[in-house]
Order: structure tokens, then sequence, then C-alpha cells
């Protein structure tokens, strides 16, 4: 058998060696044929080649996480972090038709801050944006695995909360309140407390369909705001 061996000379060159075994007609070995090819060439090519790959490869990766991070950005809130309007409005048509097949009741808590626009008369909107975060983080420690905690809007967020009983949502719904209220945001030298109104429904009980229980959410926060915020209300209470 033929043995091949690729030799890299000092001179950067590489040849390949075979090494043919020469034999006579009893089969003894007589002498070896050694024949010497230069393949400088294609060893550079295959090196050249190797290299674009892996240029290629730290390509994708990076283009992998571009996506990733644009696909994110896309559904997060840059202040707060929570997922965005467009995100909840996406996920709750799906939430609620995954709710009806499976039979478990979805929730929705939509809150807003009250008096905002006294904080960022008082403190500027930086002091704003301050209790907009505080008030994010507070919403991502009072969500359980499962929960999809957003902002809605300016001061307004939405906590959509799979498989859970009205007794236990307006409870949640009420530690949100009153971790909100014992909150104390600190800005500077300034210390800024406030506090949150909420409506509570319930899918299917209140409203079937992602259209009709927003609204009657709404309503509930509407009636929790006229009747003098920083309160719970919900839907079964103010239909
Ligand atoms: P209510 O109790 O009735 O909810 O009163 P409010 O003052 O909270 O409500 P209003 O709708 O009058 O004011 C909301 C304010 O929120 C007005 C707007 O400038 C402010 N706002 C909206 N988005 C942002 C934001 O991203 N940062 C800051 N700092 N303020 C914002
Ligand atoms: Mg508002
Ligand atoms: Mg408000």
């Amino acid at each position: 058998m033929p043995s091949e061996l690729l030799l890299e000379l000092s001179t950067g060159c590489y040849v390949e060696l075979h090494v043919i075994p020469l034999r006579d007609h009893c089969n003894c070995l007589t002498g070896h044929l050694l024949v010497l090819r230069d393949v400088t060439q294609r060893q550079q090519a295959d090196l050249e080649l190797r290299q674009v790959n892996e240029r290629l490869q730290a390509q994708l990766c990076e283009i992998n996480a571009l996506q990733t991070q644009l696909r994110e950005q896309a559904i997060r809130d840059a202040l707060t972090g929570l997922f965005n309007r467009r995100y909840f409005e996406e996920t709750l048509p799906r939430d609620l038709a995954r709710a009806a097949r499976a039979a478990y009741p979805v929730a929705v808590i939509l809150m807003d801050i009250d008096f905002f626009k006294q904080v960022n008369d008082t403190y500027g909107h930086q002091g704003g944006d301050c209790v907009l975060q505080a008030f994010g983080r507070l919403l991502r420690a009072h969500s359980r695995r499962g929960d999809i905690a957003c902002r809605y809007g300016g001061e307004e967020f939405v906590l959509l909360l799979p498989a859970i009983t009205l007794k236990d949502v307006c409870q949640r719904a009420e530690q949100l309140r009153r971790s909100f209220q014992a909150m104390r945001v600190q800005f500077g030298a300034a210390t800024i407390r406030t506090t949150l109104s909420l409506g509570v429904g319930l899918f299917p009980e209140h409203g079937d369909t992602s259209q009709s229980l927003m609204q009657v959410v709404d309503q509930a926060l509407y009636v929790a705001k006229a009747a003098g915020r920083n309160r719970v209300k919900c839907v079964e209470t103010v239909v």
C-alpha cells in the first residue's frame, strides 16, 4: 500500500510525499518509489477557505445575536424593560384562545398611576421616568411565572394572569395597590410617592373576546378613578 505524508518545508512550501513499495515477481521488496508533489497552492487555498468559513461563522453568530436583540426590542418597552403594548395586543387573543380550548380563566389587571402629571410637573420628566421604572420593577416582582407584565401606555400598565380565580386576582391587585402606595422612589434629594388605580376583569366571565374584555376592564379602571383613585375595581362590582 502506498503511504502519503504532508510535509511543511522551511521555505514555507508544502509537499506531499507518496511512498510506493516496489516488489519483484516473488513479491519481495526491492525498493521504494518516492513521489514528491508540490501542494503549496492547494494548502494555501485550503487555509484561505477555512479562514473565510470562520469569518462567515462569526458573522452568522453576530447576525443571529442582532436578530434576537431586534426581536426583543420590538416587543419590549425601553424605559421599564416590560413587554410593550404591541406585544400585549398580539399575545392577548392568542392567550384567550388557548385558555378557551383548555377551559381555564384569564384575568387582566389594568393599572394607571394617579395624578402622574403632577409628578412630572413637580419633579420633571426624569423624576416621572424614575417612578415608571420603579413601578416596572414592582410589577415584575409581583408577577408569577406565566403572568405577562406590560407597559400599556404612558403611565398605564397591564398584567395578564392566566388560570387564576376572581378572588385571587382581586387579592393580587390589592397587594399591588398597597405595595405601590408604600413605595418611596428616591430621586436625587427628593422622595416621590404616589398611588395606583386598578381595574380587574376575568375572561370569559366578564368578556369573551380581547376587545370586550379590555373594554370592561377599562371601564372598571375609570370607575376606580372616579371613585377617588388609589383603589381596585372589579368589573363585577361596576356593571
Ligand atoms: P389620573 O389620576 O387621572 O390618571 O391623572 P394623571 O395625571 O395620571 O393622568 P394624565 O393622563 O393627565 O397624565 C398622564 C401624564 O403621563 C401625562 C404625560 O406627560 C405623562 N407621561 C406619559 N408618558 C410618560 C413617560 O414616558 N415619562 C414621563 N415622565 N411622563 C410620561
Ligand atoms: Mg393614564
Ligand atoms: Mg394617570
